[in-house]
């Protein structure tokens, strides 16, 4: 069984989108979730977990040593410990995979302004950011970075191939999907995935992640074609 272990403030958000369809119903199967409540291993008799930034500013941080019992408590079995942070290494499928394919996580979820540095240091956390946006607290990123891994658990996808062709395993950004009906709105499903044709319809598909990918992911796109080429992109010789 995977094991997600979440240290949060606020442990009734959890298991939250995840008690819901594909990982809801893996929940206590494939996976499981402990939330922790990061107060309770607050040492003051009014649970204070956190005060005023060192150096002054808006706002408060939480406090090392709280935090420091809150993960202590849950002991050390060698899950690797991360912290969301929009400080942290943007997340990527690659982390993703390896997460999911190890024994499972532990995370902390920050608020406020943020962590004291001092415990991100002392117990090693990994510093993960979820994107170039600011949250009001780490618990929706939590349960992104989850969900993004228990799909991947062994038995939790219907079709298991799925994995393979989907976004960013290229890495390149997916093509578009279309379903019935046919005509919509004056607009159609594209011919070559409704030909029967099984060649057609991948070299459609392979042709519009291409596509895709070089209009919406500069970023991507230059990883791609590196890979292609060795680094050198040929395609502005030749353009
Ligand atoms: N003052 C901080 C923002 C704190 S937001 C700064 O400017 O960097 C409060 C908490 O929300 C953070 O401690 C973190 O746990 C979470 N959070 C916010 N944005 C996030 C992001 N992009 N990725 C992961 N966690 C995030």
């Amino acid at each position: 069984m995977w094991r997600a272990a979440v240290l949060t403030l606020y442990p009734a958000m959890f298991p939250g989108v995840l008690g819901h369809a594909l990982a809801g119903r893996a929940l206590g199967r494939a996976w499981s979730l402990d939330a922790r409540d990061i107060r309770a291993h607050a040492i003051d008799r009014h649970a204070t977990v956190d005060d005023a930034p060192a150096g002054g500013g808006p706002g408060m941080v939480l406090r090392a040593d709280v935090l420091a019992a809150a993960l202590d408590a849950g002991g050390d079995d060698g899950r690797p410990r991360l912290l969301m942070t929009p400080r942290g290494t943007p997340l990527a499928q690659a982390r993703i995979r390896e997460l999911a394919s190890g024994p499972g996580v532990v995370i902390v979820c920050g608020r406020f302004e943020g962590v004291d540095e001092r415990v991100i240091e002392a117990r090693g956390l990994e510093e993960v950011s979820v994107g170039d946006v600011v949250l009001s607290g780490g618990e929706a990123a939590a349960q992104l970075l989850l969900d993004a891994c228990v799909r991947l658990l062994p038995g939790v996808m219907g079709h298991e191939a799925s994995g393979d062709s989907e976004s960013f395993e290229a890495p390149l950004i997916e093509h578009p999907h279309y379903t019935k009906p046919r005509e919509f709105e004056g607009r159609s499903v594209p011919p070559e995935l409704v030909s029967g044709d099984h060649k057609a319809t991948a070299r459609w598909r392979r042709l519009a992640s291409l596509q895709a990918t070089r209009a919406r992911r500069p970023d991507l796109w230059a990883k791609y074609v590196a890979s292609i080429t060795g680094g050198v992109d040929k395609r502005r010789e030749t353009e």
